[in-house]
């Protein structure tokens, strides 16, 4: 018979299992190797482009940015916006408040070097 201490070793193995099973490197994305350096920035109100809306974007209500994960459209890699990005283009480089990043700085480097590709859909993703 087993105690009990025995038998929660076969499950933390048998979870361990599954956890190494479940981050097979293919599956992993690349933020998760840093899940503890996320941040968060002031939001600076008056700062912001002024926009007519029936709502207030989800930073403006919550009162600071956070790093926010998205999926790059082009090259579809995990990437993070940084608070830090988020606040220097809302406040700084006067975005929309309701734009937000789509793609990874490598895409968008490769974008501004092709200016013709900028034809294609202007893709503005929007914060519900
Ligand atoms: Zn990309």
């Amino acid at each position: 018979m087993q105690s009990g201490k025995q038998k929660r070793a076969a499950i933390m193995q048998k979870r361990q299992i599954r956890r190494q099973q479940a981050t097979r490197p293919d599956a992993m994305p690349i933020v998760a190797a840093s899940p503890r350096c996320w941040s968060s920035e002031q939001v600076n109100r008056s700062r912001l482009k002024s926009y007519n809306s029936y709502g207030d974007p989800e930073f403006v209500t919550r009162g600071y940015y956070e790093d926010k994960p998205f999926r790059c459209v082009d090259c579809k890699s995990e990437q993070i916006w940084t608070a830090k990005q988020q606040k220097w283009w809302y406040e700084t480089a006067q975005g929309a408040v309701y734009t937000t990043a789509i793609r990874c700085r490598a895409c968008r480097q490769n974008r501004r070097a092709a200016p013709h590709l900028k034809k294609e859909a202007k893709c503005k993703t929007t914060i519900k």
